[in-house]
């Protein structure tokens, strides 16, 4: 595309669109692992890197590179790697650039996987490991007095909507020498823009808002040329965590109506958040845009909407909260988010039942909180239901 200020709502519609020979309305989709050489000459050349060309789709295929090129657009990045979950493009950023004897500072509230491969997995390979409070700017301080090599963090937070102050902590992580990569799934690039407050890497589990009706899973990682096209690229192409052709087929399909849907989930999930504020079973409601969130003139600053998430707490504990789940209609029981359907789950005895009851404390993941995954169904009927559901405790 010729004019350099495409909006980023045309961007997600045709953003890195590469038409074949046949010149298909829609994008065409790679469904092939090899590809074939005219000569031994071609094939010698390609791989000594004289020819620019795939030769496999472990590599790279023209689907994937479809959706890399749009996502990038979109996020503003020079370069994108898809991959095949949210934690292999995860565990892409840690892997790939730490090393024994390096030290990564995250928040501790994090996605249970996210966490656990920097609690469990990296100190196996002698990469030291430090949590802070993300909402605590003078613990991030503390942690990053020493050189660190990477941090790493999630905003706002599963499943409580912490909110880091993405710019502060960046400075601080970069004066300590430190890599910074944010987990913005929840947010997603419709809402919060990471790079341009000073993050590194942006990391995405397409799997939730961009695929968006719970079909597949998907991962990406974004950020500079250096970084993604350097010693990623080789790690990502030696370790094989690339995601199907048909999958990135699904997610560019996908983007076309990504920004629409996020826009209704979005207003959906504000009308939610006012309507349970006051509600007298309720005991807490967090959403990052409502006024009651403890951080919301950051939120508001940092972000451009208040997502797709609506966490609250029942009052009488576990209890109650399996009460209002098990009176649900319409609302499914589900682990998974950023659906067009709306789901809810109990955090403390699903996505974050692996930690233990001191972490959860820590998270202020209480035994009545409800994450509520906000959908595009009308929101009258989604309010009626909660009501209902509610009025059983
Ligand atoms: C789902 C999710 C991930 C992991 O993505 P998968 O696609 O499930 O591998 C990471 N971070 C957050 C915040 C998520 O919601």
């Amino acid at each position: 595309m010729k004019k350099k200020s495409w909006h980023k709502d045309t961007l997600a519609v045709r953003g890195g669109l590469d038409r074949s020979s046949h010149q298909e309305t829609s994008e065409a989709l790679y469904l092939n692992s090899g590809y074939v050489y005219d000569s031994a000459e071609d094939a010698a050349a390609a791989f000594a890197g004289d020819l620019d060309r795939y030769v496999y789709s472990r590599y790279g295929n023209p689907t994937v590179a479809m959706l890399q090129k749009r996502l990038a657009a979109l996020e503003g990045a020079e370069s994108c790697l898809a991959m095949g979950t949210g934690m292999a493009a995860m565990f892409m950023a840690v892997a790939s650039q730490l090393k024994a004897g390096d030290r990564i500072v995250a928040s501790r509230a994090l996605f249970g996987a996210c966490y656990a491969v920097i609690d469990q997995i990296l100190p196996k390979w002698g990469i030291e490991r430090v949590f802070v409070d993300g909402t605590d700017l003078s613990a991030w301080q503390a942690a990053l007095s020493t050189p660190t090599q990477m941090v790493f963090m999630e905003t706002p937070s599963n499943p409580m909507l912490d909110v880091v102050d993405l710019k502060a902590v960046a400075a601080l992580a970069h004066d300590a020498g430190a890599l910074v990569v944010v987990d913005n799934v929840f947010a997603t690039q419709t809402g919060q823009s990471p790079l341009e407050l000073g993050a590194d890497l942006v990391m995405y589990s397409l799997t939730k808002h961009h695929d968006g009706h719970g079909r597949i899973m998907a991962g990406a990682l974004l950020g500079s040329k250096d970084l993604i096209e350097g010693q990623m690229l080789k790690f990502y192409r030696q370790t094989g965590p690339s995601i199907s052709s048909f999958n990135a087929w699904l997610i560019l399909k996908s983007l076309d109506s990504m920004a629409l849907r996020i826009d209704r989930q979005v207003e959906n999930a504000m009308a939610i958040a006012k309507a349970l504020a006051d509600h007298p079973k309720i005991d807490l409601v967090r959403y990052p845009h409502h006024p009651s969130h403890p951080q919301y003139d950051l939120a508001k600053a940092q972000m451009r909407h208040g997502g797709t998430i609506v966490s609250f707490s029942v009052k009488g504990g576990k209890n109650a909260a399996f009460t209002t789940l098990n009176h649900l209609e319409l609302i499914d029981i589900s682990n998974n988010l950023g659906d067009s359907k709306s789901l809810a789950c109990h955090p403390a005895t699903t996505t974050h039942s692996s930690q233990t009851q001191e972490e959860r404390d820590a998270m202020g993941i209480g035994d009545g909180v409800i994450r509520l995954s906000v959908g595009l169904e009308y929101a009258g009927d989604l309010i009626d239901d909660l009501n209902t559901a509610l009025a059983a405790v």
